[in-house]
């Protein structure tokens, strides 16, 4: 499984704000989205992403009036992002890895869509499904 077959069935469509972007508006973006990250853009151009973990942290650190303040100053500019012929092993390693649960794609250089951990354990949860059908298929017709 791929992450093009991924993106095949949960389409491309990617939830993006600007740099200057205001966290209230990121939060209202996100909760009417029902996602769990934003990536921050300008063009075609990846600035970064700013997950709900991102905007938990902010608010501890310096209270309610940070939802005034622009995205630019609380997303995380190094983004790894994968490509669509990435593997679902292979992103889970990279999530794993890098502890976050949002890993953007990229095509020609520019943003093809974003997978979230939801949706590779769903399909790992798929995959096991089908194993075990075939398994017990193999089982009562040998
Ligand atoms: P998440 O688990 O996706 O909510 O994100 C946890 C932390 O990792 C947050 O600080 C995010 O900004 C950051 N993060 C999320 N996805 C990525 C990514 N693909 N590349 C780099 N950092 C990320």
């Amino acid at each position: 499984m791929t992450v093009a077959r991924i993106l095949d069935e949960k389409g491309s469509s990617v939830l993006t704000v600007r740099p200057t972007t205001s966290l209230a508006d990121v939060v209202a973006a996100l909760a009417e989205g029902k996602v769990g990250a934003v990536v921050v853009t300008e063009g075609d151009a990846i600035h970064g992403i700013l997950s709900e973990r991102d905007i938990v942290r902010a608010l501890a650190q310096d209270g309610g009036t940070v939802l005034d303040k622009p995205a630019g100053d609380y997303m995380t500019r190094n983004v790894v992002t994968c490509r669509p012929e990435a593997t679902v092993a292979e992103i889970m390693t990279t999530m794993t890895g890098g502890r976050f649960r949002h890993l953007p794609v990229m095509q020609d250089g520019k943003l093809a869509g974003i997978v979230s951990i939801g949706d590779v354990v769903k399909r790992r949860i798929e995959d096991a499904v089908r194993e075990a059908e075939q398994i017990r298929e193999y089982i009562t017709t040998a």
